[in-house]
């Protein structure tokens, strides 16, 4: 049995991210779900990261936590992406005033018997344009129905709960329901009845974190799966999965020193290649600093600059590996062509407006 990982500082941390690195390739061409990889995670301890001592987990500070995302993202991007998105769920639910919900859940989550997901992009990032909510509930006797659905849920077709967003809707059926702006945040078991999930969707980069939407048909949703709400800005209240937080920032910079590290060990061989690799390492240092210094409550820039700049770096590093590569990194099984998709990911996962509008600018040549 593997030695449970009780410090970002461990040996057994590095063996974990070799075992992941090894099985990358192989994951990125199959697109298959990451099942030996979920229970790598498990037998290293990994879950226990998160939560509390009362639920089985090791309570690491956020500092550890995001060092332990540094080390994953760069050795397998993919499952330290669902990783962050059942971290996501599990926070929500710890955060939560249902007692009874955490004592029937954290155990199961915490052992890594169960597994658990976010849908939440409809309320913050995803489908804000459009008029009618994507996800509505309804109160009834004893709970709520759930109609609609929530478009991006990573592992929707392998989770045993999705931590699920929903606008709250009122008024008659048959004629007109109107939101009442109050939000609830459930944990919506996969097996009620009028649950389905579609097959997950082909992306460009990531096709194994098996994302795509969770589909209710007027599910009953008892009080008892409610974790926050009905409230405005359920997002607001509690703790968890959220947009743009230092979790996305740090993946983005494991990502990065993953192809940093690969121009290092060409560079050991190719000289030339030295003046853009301290470049490139230069700027990861300052990133990196800003990162810690957020997570100690003493930033050097807003959370969303420091994003803007981890997104910069993880799409030129990543470019820069393919070119130091040469056409050998353009034939699918090379890290780096992978790599380069994996980096796109990160203009578009729970990336804010204010960021998303500064990419454009920088895309376009249009300075501040
Ligand atoms: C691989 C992947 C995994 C993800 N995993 C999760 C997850 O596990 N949980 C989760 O909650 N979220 C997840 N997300 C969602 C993510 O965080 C973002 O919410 C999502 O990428 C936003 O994209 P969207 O296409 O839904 O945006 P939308 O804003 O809905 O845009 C969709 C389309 O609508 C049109 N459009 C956009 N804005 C306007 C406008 N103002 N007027 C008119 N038309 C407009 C455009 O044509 C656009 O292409 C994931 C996303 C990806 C890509």
């Amino acid at each position: 049995m593997p030695t449970i990982i009780a410090s970002p500082d461990d040996e057994s941390l590095a063996e974990l991210c070799g075992k992941l690195a090894a099985r990358a390739e192989r994951l990125d061409e199959s697109g298959d779900w990451p099942t030996e990889q979920l229970r790598l995670f498990a037998d290293f301890g990994v879950y226990q990261w998160f939560a509390g001592p009362e639920w089985g987990g090791q309570a690491w500070d956020q500092e550890s936590i995001l060092r332990g995302y540094l080390a994953l993202s760069g050795a397998c991007l993919t499952t330290s992406f669902i990783l962050t998105q059942r971290d996501g769920a599990c926070r929500r639910i710890e955060s939560s005033t249902n007692e009874s919900l955490k004592e029937r859940l954290l155990p199961g989550l915490t052992s890594g018997e169960l597994f658990a997901t976010v849908g939440i992009s409809h309320l913050t990032t995803s489908r804000r344009h459009v008029a009618k909510p994507v996800l509505q509930a309804r109160r009834i006797d004893g709970g709520f129905l759930l109609d609609g659905f929530s478009p991006w849920v990573t592992g929707a077709d392998h989770a045993d709960y999705v931590v699920l967003g929903a606008t709250l809707m009122e008024g008659d059926e048959a004629t007109s329901l109107q939101a009442t702006g109050e939000q609830l945040l459930a944990a919506v078991p996969s097996t009620l009845p009028g649950v389905s999930t579609p097959p997950p969707a082909k992306l460009v980069g990531l096709s194994a974190s098996h994302t795509g939407q969770f589909k209710l048909e007027n599910v009953f949703v008892g009080e008892e799966w409610l974790i926050a709400g009905p409230v405005e800005n359920v997002m607001l209240a509690g703790k968890g999965a959220g947009t743009g937080g230092l979790g996305t920032s740090t993946l983005a910079l494991g990502l990065a020193k993953a192809a940093i590290d690969f121009i290092s060990s060409e560079a050991s061989k190719r000289p030339e290649l030295e003046p853009p690799r301290d470049g490139l390492l230069r700027e990861w240092e300052e990133l990196e600093a800003s990162l810690f210094a957020a997570i100690r409550n003493e930033p050097k820039c807003t959370n969303d600059e420091l994003r803007g700049g981890a997104n910069s770096l993880v799409l030129r590093a990543t470019q820069a590996s393919l070119a130091a590569a040469k056409g050998a990194g353009f034939v699918v099984g090379h890290p780096a062509g992978r790599w380069c998709r994996e980096a796109l990911f990160f203009l578009v996962w729970s990336c804010p407006q204010p960021v998303v509008s500064a990419h454009l600018c920088e895309l376009a040549g249009i300075l501040d």
